[in-house]
């Protein structure tokens, strides 16, 4: 009986192991891009019944323009994508719902200084989706919490807790009110990944640390530090890691 769990658990690790694009590293998912990209829409209908859509013409075609060209790069063929700017200066944040579904607060706005900045965040969030990190962290929680059968059923029938858990998975906290920071791993890969695609859009990837640096300046000496830097841990090392791989990301670059 227990040679027959084992053999089982090995199955369904091997059925689940995914991988990561460009930085190739083998992730267990317990659950289909279908079934995530659904819970990533259906998270997104509700963002959008919560949240004050922006009607400065000017700034939502800039996101868009932004989210278009790093969107073609990003080479996600089932992705539905959409950009939209919600009018909240007080929130400094961004995200990328599984199945391309993007969303920038006007409070984000400052930091990016430029349309470059815009890439620079545009394409980590977009980076965090396609490298599914999200979804990782979601079945490592279930793993540890649940067991993967009762993770399967909430998932298949999209169960407002599966809904929250993709929410907060992704470091949203607006319908759940909880924010998990991405691990350390999942924010380097995504720098990297986001440096890469950001390049391939045309956008110069030094941007990338002249953002980071802007964000470590407004850390410090913060007590109260907002949404994208609670769940974006920076320090000094991200930036290092950046530096690192910009000559790669830079054979990319082709204004
Ligand atoms: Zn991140």
């Amino acid at each position: 009986m227990k040679k027959l769990l084992i053999l089982f658990s090995l199955i369904i690790f091997i059925l689940s192991c995914a991988t990561v694009p460009y930085s190739q590293r083998k992730s267990v998912i317990l659950f289909s891009s279908e079934q995530e990209m659904s819970l990533g829409e259906q998270a997104f209908a509700e963002v959008l019944k919560t949240s004050r859509i922006s009607e400065d013409k000017e700034k939502v075609e800039l996101i868009k323009r932004v989210g278009e060209r790093i969107a073609k790069v990003a080479d996600q063929p089932k992705y539905k994508w959409e950009f939209i700017l919600i009018d909240d200066n007080n929130t400094v944040n961004a995200f990328c719902l599984p199945g391309g579904k993007v969303a920038f607060y006007t409070g984000i706005l400052p930091l990016c200084q430029d349309e470059d900045g815009i890439a620079v965040v545009m394409a980590h969030e977009i980076a965090h989706a396609i490298a599914r990190h999200g979804a990782e962290r979601m079945s490592q929680g279930m793993i540890a919490e649940l067991g993967q059968n009762i993770v399967a059923l909430a998932v298949e029938k999209k169960t407002p807790e599966a809904r929250k858990a993709i929410l907060t998975a992704y470091g949203l906290g607006v319908t759940v009110g909880v924010l998990l920071p991405y691990s350390r791993q999942h924010e380097y890969e995504a720098d990297y990944i986001g440096l890469i695609l950001m390049a391939k859009a045309g956008y110069d990837p030094n941007k990338a640390v002249e953002f980071w640096q802007r964000m470590l300046k407004l850390q410090e000496g913060k007590t109260t530090i907002p949404e994208f830097l609670s769940t974006h841990p920076n320090d000094k090392n991200r930036i290092e890691n950046i530096k690192k791989h910009l000559p790669e990301a830079l054979k990319y670059y082709n204004p």
